[in-house]
């Protein structure tokens, strides 16, 4: 994979241009690729923005979603758009089987293929050109740097500033994480003298919940969490049939994972979801504990130090008993806990 720079020369000659994320998009990974989109577009790019799966209604918001199209509903028409692309954008994610039922078209694709992305360990040889920064706080501000260091900050407009805003406030938990660095207030400082607004944004993103979600809230919370004080470690698992009695949709079980990080003393926090086709795991983490690793290890995952999923076919009891298993082989390293 070259450096992402040898691209700033041919931003001006119009091409088809196909910018796509990881499954189930989360702000980040639609704010990043709608961000581009709004960017590309201003040079007469033919671009198309192929989500492999379907996303959040809360998302729904950001302009530009109507025209994303979701491969799963769409397959044969991205399958045509994707082999004539002159150019692939990959945002977000560090490996094509994150896209799921698109990995092969996208692998076979002759498009030339660019990715941008803050995961640990990319796939670097299926990609011709990119930028791969673990540093970065989400891949929203790696676009934002793309913009600005291929000479275009006169083409930051309200469209692209919503959309890379949403993906930098979400993936950094509102500005608190530890990758939040001087950088990204510079950033958002710059969208907001642009003329970005932000309380609209986060009340689009949390405040457009259905009722049933907070009671889904309140009935996990109560009946689904376990704590082990002694692995300073809470557990949520959720049966599918949950799922259902509240019909919880996409993106409804977002950011659950994060409320036992709140009780003092828990380091690590981890959600299991019966999906029904899968069981779909999050690990969060506080301080010295890295879930990359650990979901790498356990669960056929992967993410960040403090942020990381996975999955597993197995029944939801038998990942729960896998999980109960992997926390006493981490006992060392989740028995004790500092600020
Ligand atoms: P989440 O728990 O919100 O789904 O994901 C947390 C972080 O881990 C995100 O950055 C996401 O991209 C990454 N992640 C989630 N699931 C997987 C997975 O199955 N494999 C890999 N490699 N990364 C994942
Ligand atoms: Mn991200």
């Amino acid at each position: 994979m070259k450096s992402i720079n040898n691209i700033f020369a041919e931003l001006g000659t119009p091409q088809k241009v196909i910018i796509t994320t990881h499954q189930k998009p989360d702000g980040d990974a639609m704010g990043s690729t709608l961000g581009l989109y709004h960017f590309l577009s201003q040079f007469n790019h033919e671009v198309t923005v192929i989500s492999p799966t379907n996303w959040a209604s809360f998302l729904n918001w950001m302009p530009g979603t109507n025209n994303v199209i979701d491969y799963e509903k769409d397959t044969l028409k991205s399958n045509k758009l994707i082999e004539e692309a002159a150019w692939i954008f990959c945002l977000d994610f560090n490996t094509m089987s994150r896209t799921k039922k698109m990995e092969e078209t996208l692998l076979n694709a002759s498009a030339t293929k660019i990715l941008i992305d803050h995961h640990q360990q990319p796939q670097t040889e299926v990609f011709h050109f990119g930028i791969s920064d673990t540093g970065k706080s989400s891949t929203c501000e790696m676009v934002y740097d793309f913009i600005i260091s291929s000479g275009h900050h006169n083409k930051i407009n309200l469209s692209v500033a919503e959309c890379l805003y949403a993906g930098v406030m979400t993936d950094t938990g509102s500005f608190r994480f530890p990758s939040t660095t001087a950088s990204v207030h510079l950033m958002i400082a710059d969208l907001m003298k642009l003329g970005l607004k932000h309380t609209p944004v986060h009340q689009a993103l949390f405040d457009n919940f259905s009722e049933n979600r907070l009671r889904f809230i309140g009935n996990v919370l109560q009946n689904r969490m376990e704590v082990f004080f002694e692995y300073n470690t809470a557990l949520i698992s959720i049966p599918q049939s949950d799922l259902i009695k509240y019909e919880i949709k996409t993106g409804d079980t977002e950011g659950l994972v994060n409320y036992p990080l709140g009780i003092e003393g828990i380091k690590l926090a981890a959600i299991i979801i019966d999906r029904g086709e899968e069981r779909k795991c999050s690990f969060r983490s506080k301080g010295e504990f890295d879930v990359n690793t650990f979901a790498r290890k356990y669960f056929e995952g992967g993410g960040h130090y403090n942020a990381a999923g996975g999955q597993s076919k197995e029944p939801l009891e038998s990942v729960v008993q896998h999980f109960k298993k992997a926390l006493i082989e981490n006992k060392n390293d989740l028995s004790t806990y500092k600020f």
